[in-house]
């Protein structure tokens, strides 16, 4: 079996990755959203109580909507589930000559060590990156295989520079305030409005890519299994990944099975050029759009025009992905749509 679910996470990303024995599979979660989900915890409690580890897990970048809920996992031991690897690009590997996370009181780096969890041992405790020549490959147990896409040393240069600012946005100093929800008020004015969307217009919109430090540090990858491949696109620069999978592919375009969007569906990270480049008829876009009204209509417009006869996947039903529901939409534009219940939405290969 090869399953991924997205798990229910606010505004962010938790997607938990099953692969191997129906009884007894391998699993991988990438990212626990601002605040470890419910249904995050429940599934780590029943692996520790039939004895079973994680085989990898990934902090994808220091933004808190990826990284808030790690910390609570980590202070609870992850709920008596074994962690084999831990993927984090942590201070220390963007920087040979300083180290600074712990002394500063960076609370992933400090839970990290104190825990003696094993970080980044694929590599033996380097960064984990890209480069101009290379997209490394590691062969986890069992049989998937994993394909970093991004990010490269530049982001990563770029992140090291400005990691103090960053992790103060993150909340990573101080104790994580509770959790609150909310959906933008000018988002949500917006669909007060019934004028059809105009696809072609929307996807047309003129496209600026994100620039964000900690979005372009994003660690994002292939991950394959049995023929079957999926392409988790964290909240990295969509040219970054295209560049990556031009080095690892022959030719265009890059067959997948699903695509989790990059960066929930937002206008910076889902352009023309991204979207013509896959071949794939599955695209996931998670957030229940509280903080940032994720997904943005350009992005998801940019996917029913350049991936025709593709079906829309969103692990929440909000007004941001809701709007999508319209039979007339989708006859005309030849679009399907699933969207998730309280235990996310999941995904079968
Ligand atoms: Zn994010």
């Amino acid at each position: 079996m090869f399953k991924l679910t997205a798990l229910p996470a606010s505004y962010g990303d938790c997607l938990w990755i099953e692969y191997g024995a129906e009884d007894n599979p391998n699993v991988i979660l990438v990212d626990a959203g601002p605040s470890a989900p419910k249904a995050l915890i429940s599934r780590l409690e029943q692996l520790a109580a039939r004895g079973g580890h994680l085989e990898l897990v990934v902090v994808t970048h220091v933004d808190r909507d990826h990284i808030g809920g790690m910390l609570k996992l980590l202070e609870k031991d992850f709920y008596g589930a074994a962690v084999r690897d831990f993927w984090f690009n942590g201070f220390r590997h963007l920087s040979k000559l300083e180290a600074f996370g712990e002394k500063q009181g960076e609370r992933l780096t400090g839970l990290l060590l104190e825990k003696k969890v094993a970080w980044n041992a694929v590599i033996k405790n380097a960064g984990l990156m890209v480069t101009p020549e290379f997209c490394p490959s590691f062969d986890l147990p069992g049989g998937a295989t994993i394909t970093l896409l991004s990010p490269d040393a530049e982001q990563l240069e770029r992140l090291r520079i400005n990691w103090v600012k960053v992790c103060g946005e993150a909340d990573l100093y101080a104790d994580v305030p509770a959790e609150t929800e909310y959906f933008g008020k000018d988002g949500l004015d917006a669909f007060g409005a019934t004028a059809p969307l105009n696809i072609p217009a929307l996807a047309g919109q003129p496209f600026t890519e994100d620039s964000g430090e900690a979005n372009g540090s994003s660690i994002a990858f292939v991950i394959e299994y049995e023929g079957k491949r999926v392409l988790l696109g964290a909240d990295a620069y969509p040219s970054r990944i295209l560049k990556s999978l031009a080095k690892i592919d022959e030719k265009l375009p890059f067959r997948f099975d699903l695509v989790k969007v990059p960066h929930h569906g937002s206008e910076n990270n889902v352009s023309k050029e991204f979207v013509e480049a896959l071949d794939c008829k599955k695209y996931l876009f998670s957030s229940n759009g509280a903080n940032y009204q994720h997904p943005t209509q350009s992005a998801v417009a940019r996917v029913i025009q350049h991936a025709p006869q593709s079906e829309l996947l969103f692990n929440y039903k909000s007004p941001y992905s809701e709007i999508w529901d319209d039979r007339l939409l989708k006859t005309m534009h030849e679009y399907t749509t699933s969207y998730g219940a309280d235990d996310g939405i999941s995904i079968s290969f």
